[in-house]
Parts: C-alpha cells; sequence; structure tokens
C-alpha cells in the first residue's frame, strides 16, 4: 500500500465520524453495487441504472426540494456547523470575538419567543424612512440605501474583476428588481408558469394584509406591484443571453450612464452605496436601465413606494414573526419548488448562520472538522486532472499550433485554491447580539455590501475565496483564471470506515469535481478569456469555427432531453456546464487509468474497475429532485438536471460504450457521427 492508500483511510475515517449524521444507518458495503437498480439496463438510462435502487428506497422528505448524496453530505457538513452554533452559544466569549458572534446569531434565531414579540419592528425604521419619499432623488436615495441592506430593488450592483482589466476592479450594474425568480415567470404562458402567477399575486395581497393594509387596498398593490415587475421583465434578458460576455459588458462613464437613464442620477445612487471616486462601471444590459427609467418617469411615487415595501418585507420575511415566515414559506418554497413543509428551525438558523458568517465558521470548520490531509488529498488529485488535461490538449486532433499553444498556458497558470483560504476576511466590524435576530441578518446583510464595495479601487485581492470551507461545491472564475475547491469536497458517503476506491475518487472528485471545473476555462464562455483573465480571444478563426460546430451538436443533443412532459432542457443556456461535465467524465476517467486500480481492471463486487469509474461518476449526481423543483431549474439555472448530467457526457464517452457493451439500437447510444469530443 503506497502512502495515498494510508493517508486516504485515515482521513475516510475522521471524515465519517465528523461530518456524517451518527442517525443515518453508518456502512453500506458497497455504495456502486447497492445504489443500482438492475432492472434497468445501463444502455436503456445509465443514470437510472446507476441509481435507481437507492432513488426507489429514499422518498424526498417533505422539508427537502431533493433527496440525494447532496442532502447526505448537506446535513453532515450542518450538523458539524450545529454543533460550532451551539457550542458557541453556551460559551462565555468576549464581546466581539468570533465566538461571540456566532453563538449570538444562532441565539438571537432560536429565540422565537422575543422573535414573536418584536414582529417587525426591527423593521420599522426602514418602512418609515420610505414613508417620507417625496420625489425621485428622494425614491433615489433610498433604493441606493436598501441595496445597502441587500434589498435588491430595481437591478443588481456587484463588485467584481474586470472583464477586460483583470487586476481591477469594476462595479457591474446589471438587471433584477424582480419578485419572482426571473423574467420568464412573468411572460411564459404555460399552465404551470400562469399558476405560479396568479399565487404570487395571492401572495403579494396576503403579505400587504400581514403589513396591515384593507383587503381592497392590498389588492390594488399587488396588481401594481405585478405591472412594475412584469415591465422591467419584459425588458429583461434571458438566461441564455446572459451568457455572453461581450454583449453583457458595456463600460461607460457616469456621464455616459446618465445619459442613458436621464431620470436617474447615478452620483445619488452610487455616493449613497458608498462609492467614492467613480469613474466607470460596467452596465450589463443598456436596454433593461432604458426600461427602469422609463418607469422611473411614468411610474407615480407612491407606487414606487408600495414596491420597496414589498422588497424590504419580501428580503426579510424569514427572519420576522411567523405569520410572514410561514406565508414567505407558502409561496417561494411551496408553491415554486413544491417543498411541503419547513425545515426544523435549528437547521434554517444554522443555515443563514452559515451564510452570514461563513468564513468565520469555516475557520472553526477547518480547525475541527476537516479531516487532516484533505488538503493534501484535493491537491494531488487536483494535480493528476490538470495533467491530464495538458496531455489531451497536445494530442487534440482538431486544433491548430497557435490556438493549442494558448490553451497549454492557460492549464499551465491556471490557480488552483483548494480546501480553504490561505487568508481570512475580517469580520471585526460587523455586530452581533442576542437582541434580534432581524437585526443581526441586518447587519450581515451591510457588512457584507460594505466589504464588497470597498473592495473598488483597491488592488485585486488574489486571495479571496467566494465559497466557504465547509460548502459543498466548486466554481471556475474565469476572470482570475481559477479554480476553487472547498475543503468539504473530500467526503464521499457509503464507506463508513473504509477507503473508497480510486474508481469512486476520480469518478467523484476526478471528474465531475476538478475535471468539471478546470474544463469551465476552456467552455463557450470561459475559453473567451485568456490565461491572465481577460477577456481576449486567443483563437484562431479556423480553431473557433471547429470548436463552435462540435458545440453546436452538444446543443441538439440536450435540447432534445425531455425533463418533465412538455420541458426540454435548453442546450444553448446550459451548453457551458454540459461542456464542463463532458470535459470532467474524460479527464477523471484518464487519470483514473493511471491509477493501479486503472491500469490493474480488476473486479470488485461484480464490477469491473472501468465500470466502477462510471458509475462512481453517476454517483456524484445520485440527485432526486421533485417536479415543481426540476421546472423552476429548467427556467433559471445554466446546469442541466442530474439525470442529463450523467447520460449527456456518457453517451459522448467511446470508454463508456465499452465498459457496459452499449449496442447500437439502444437509447444511450449516439451514432458515432454525432458523438462530442471536445477537451
Ligand atoms: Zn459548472
Amino acid at each position: 500500500m503506497n502512502r495515498t492508500f494510508t493517508l486516504l483511510a485515515m482521513t475516510a475515517m475522521t471524515i465519517f465520524i465528523t461530518c456524517r449524521p451518527s442517525a443515518k444507518p453508518a456502512d453500506i458495503n458497497d455504495p456502486l453495487a447497492a445504489n443500482r437498480d438492475t432492472t434497468v439496463a445501463p444502455g436503456t438510462n445509465f443514470f437510472y441504472y446507476a441509481n435507481g435502487g437507492w432513488i426507489k428506497r429514499n422518498p424526498i422528505p417533505s422539508s427537502e426540494r431533493a433527496n440525494g448524496i447532496w442532502l447526505t453530505i448537506e446535513d453532515g457538513v450542518k450538523d458539524a456547523v450545529k454543533e460550532i452554533c451551539e457550542s458557541s452559544a453556551n460559551a462565555s466569549a468576549t464581546i466581539g470575538s468570533n465566538k461571540q458572534k456566532i453563538g449570538d446569531f444562532f441565539a438571537s434565531g432560536m429565540d422565537t419567543l422575543t422573535i414573536e414579540k418584536m414582529d417587525i419592528k426591527p423593521l420599522e425604521a426602514e418602512f418609515n424612512k420610505i414613508d417620507v419619499i417625496k420625489d425621485i432623488p428622494g425614491l433615489l436615495s433610498s433604493i441606493a440605501h436598501l441595496q445597502t441592506l441587500q434589498v435588491g430593488a430595481m437591478f443588481s450592483i456587484y463588485v467584481g474583476r474586470d472583464d477586460k482589466v483583470p487586476t481591477q476592479y469594476a462595479i457591474f450594474l446589471n438587471q433584477g428588481g424582480l419578485g419572482l425568480p426571473n423574467r420568464d415567470y412573468y411572460l411564459n404562458t404555460d399552465a404551470r408558469t400562469a399558476n405560479i402567477r396568479s399565487e404570487y399575486l395571492k401572495h403579494l395581497q396576503s403579505m400587504f394584509q400581514k403589513l396591515g393594509y384593507e383587503p381592497i387596498a392590498a389588492g390594488k398593490n399587488s396588481k401594481d406591484i405585478m405591472a412594475l415587475e412584469t415591465s422591467l421583465a419584459k425588458a429583461s434578458r434571458k438566461l441564455e443571453d446572459l451568457r455572453d460576455p461581450y454583449k453583457n459588458y458595456n463600460k461607460m462613464t457616469i456621464e455616459e450612464l446618465n445619459k442613458l437613464t436621464p431620470s436617474i442620477d447615478w452620483n445619488i445612487l452610487l455616493k449613497e452605496m458608498g462609492v467614492a471616486k467613480l469613474d466607470t462601471v460596467v452596465v450589463g444590459q443598456p436596454e433593461f436601465f432604458k426600461a427602469l427609467n422609463a418607469n422611473v418617469k411614468s411610474v407615480s411615487i407612491d407606487h414606487w413606494k408600495t414596491y420597496l415595501r414589498w422588497n424590504l418585507i419580501n428580503t426579510y420575511a424569514a427572519y420576522v414573526g411567523r405569520q410572514f415566515e410561514d406565508q414567505n414559506f407558502n409561496f417561494y418554497s411551496r408553491t415554486i419548488y413544491g417543498i411541503q413543509e419547513p425545515k426544523p428551525r435549528w437547521k434554517r438558523v444554522v443555515e443563514k448562520t452559515n451564510r452570514s458568517l461563513g468564513e468565520v465558521i469555516g475557520q472553526e470548520y477547518v480547525a475541527n472538522y476537516l479531516p487532516k490531509g484533505t488538503k493534501e488529498k484535493l491537491v494531488e488529485i487536483g494535480n493528476n486532472i490538470r495533467n491530464e488535461t495538458r496531455e489531451r490538449i497536445q494530442r487534440l486532433d482538431w486544433m491548430t499550433e497557435p490556438t493549442r499553444q494558448m490553451a497549454l498556458k492557460k492549464i499551465e497558470t491556471m490557480v488552483m485554491k483548494v480546501g480553504y483560504p490561505d487568508k481570512w476576511k475580517d469580520y471585526s466590524e460587523l455586530e452581533v447580539s442576542r437582541d434580534s435576530y432581524a437585526q443581526n441578518v441586518m447587519n450581515a446583510h451591510k457588512w457584507s455590501f460594505n466589504y464588497m464595495i470597498r473592495k473598488y479601487g483597491n488592488p485585486v485581492d488574489r486571495l479571496e475565496w467566494n465559497m466557504f470551507p465547509q460548502t459543498y461545491n466548486a466554481y471556475y472564475d474565469p476572470t482570475g483564471n481559477e479554480i476553487v475547491v472547498p475543503g468539504c469536497n473530500i467526503i464521499v458517503p457509503g464507506y463508513g470506515k473504509k477507503l473508497p476506491d480510486d474508481a469512486v475518487l476520480y469518478g467523484i472528485i476526478g471528474g465531475s469535481t476538478f475535471g468539471h471545473e478546470i474544463i469551465h476555462g476552456f467552455d463557450d464562455q470561459g475559453s473567451q478569456y485568456d490565461e491572465t483573465g481577460r477577456l481576449n480571444n486567443w483563437w484562431t478563426k479556423e480553431d473557433r469555427e471547429k470548436f463552435e460546430a462540435r458545440t453546436k451538436l452538444l446543443i441538439e443533443q440536450y435540447n432534445n432531453y425531455v425533463v418533465l412532459d412538455s420541458l426540454h432542457v435548453r442546450g444553448e443556456a446550459t451548453l457551458g456546464e454540459n461542456i464542463a461535465d463532458l470535459g470532467g467524465i474524460q479527464l477523471g476517467y484518464s487519470a483514473f487509468k493511471k491509477t493501479s486500480q486503472g491500469k490493474s481492471n480488476e473486479t470488485l463486487n461484480g464490477l469491473t474497475a472501468d465500470q466502477r469509474y462510471f458509475l462512481g461518476f453517476a454517483y456524484a449526481w445520485m440527485v432526486q429532485i421533485r417536479d415543481e423543483s426540476l421546472a423552476a431549474q429548467i427556467m433559471t439555472d445554466v446546469h442541466s438536471p442530474v439525470q442529463f448530467r450523467v447520460i449527456g457526457p456518457m453517451a459522448n464517452t467511446p470508454d463508456f460504450y465499452r465498459a457496459f457493451n452499449i449496442q447500437p439500437g439502444e437509447p444511450m447510444y449516439r451514432d458515432e457521427k454525432i458523438r462530442v469530443s471536445l477537451w
């Protein structure tokens, strides 16, 4: 046994002591064999063949939108965070210390007696400010102030690396201001969406009545809000159209922006938000801001005030009295996502404490819960995948030399942030007390807004993370040419104290995590950024055309997948993710083939090493999702539903065909002429 094996045995053991809920059944001998539904042939639907047994045995809990491997891992992390919260709440911590902040935030959220007694009192001062608005300058300054509390009225703003000058930060202004998840909810005519719209009107009415309005006035408010938001929705871009980095990058001076929107004085807005010395902004969708301007001119101040009251209560409904929280759940969780009942209170409060104090909790999580050696093991797998990417780029038969050299440069310089940040964010300005949960949430929102705004004008912080170590997810940032893989990605449930074999590790951590994120640097969007993170074309015309001919096939492949009755996967909106899944599965496989298990092709529990690799990859997506949530995903998410994240890439991978002897005529079979190979 080599060093790797020992380390993993150790980490695997610690992981399941600390990260898995102890109440759940511990050891299934071999999840890959046990999760299957062998009544489904691999060539019919590999997702159900691999995961169908588990799915049949594990219905979705009534308080969740989905069930599967993610929930198991996230519940384990949540148990750890709960321990951190509770022990902090019980400690006698110094005011201003991390422990005090975590403990008081959590305790204030669990104190339902005080929350009920105060109801919406913590928001009163904010409602009063809206009441006294008299004119457009007053409206604008109120909107700016509400933005600092992360009330997303009118538009959305963020500070990030400038796509064309990635060594500097820019301020980005984007479409926003909607109460429903996106524009399609206002405009689509199918029955499911029409029903959500009519439920939204009822929800608005109910929220206004709870705020003290008479039914007739509440009804009128609801219609006014719907009219205003529909007008903004009509001027908003579709999911697909938000993916073009050039079209959504329109840099202008403040003078130019003020000319585009003469009724909106951006000097007032930006000053109120704390932006100093501003020369330019990047406007994502100029036509949206034009429409916003028209609304500022034509919609009465009274209607705008109604809209702001709605935005305020909508942002904070989950942190005030029960009547607001329940009504908020009823619409946003039950109607839109099909969730039947709220999660236990401790879970909701742990989630919000974790989101608000992520890096403070992260420090505790890394020190006391993340298995020793996690970072090293993740880095090792990550490096193997990077080496594989390099080798595959060197071998690509469709790419000419100049583009290949640039692609190699990009993979060489790609930054890998793994495990946890080298430098933690400073939360010292964030005030937390046990007095009011809603106030704590407002303070946290304000802290995080200020943290973001203050970046502007300062040098780019290359050590910053936009995800917590305890977040089971990962990302690629094209403007930094960097991938970020948080520590808890080391967790693979279901192996008890035994070591998951390399097939599983390379399927999940190698293919679906590192491989997937690395390939985002080379997907239809990421590949438009160079190795320094600049939006800058490094392709020859000929190679780009070849790339696009291949991605066109991928778009068609996914457009044909049916999700739910008439709903199809949106091939164009999901293209970047589908390219990443395809590259991920193939990189993970070639890296796996260099391990001793991959070379030996030994059989384990009746499964060959290659079969185990592909089952391992499918295990990463062993999730079942409510129909309502699937419909919402198709409308708002650039990721394909899990089933197609398995069968889509596999149907393009010859090694998969060999491993399971997939034959022409089987549903998984794609003719060689239309199989896509990119990276
Ligand atoms: Zn992705």
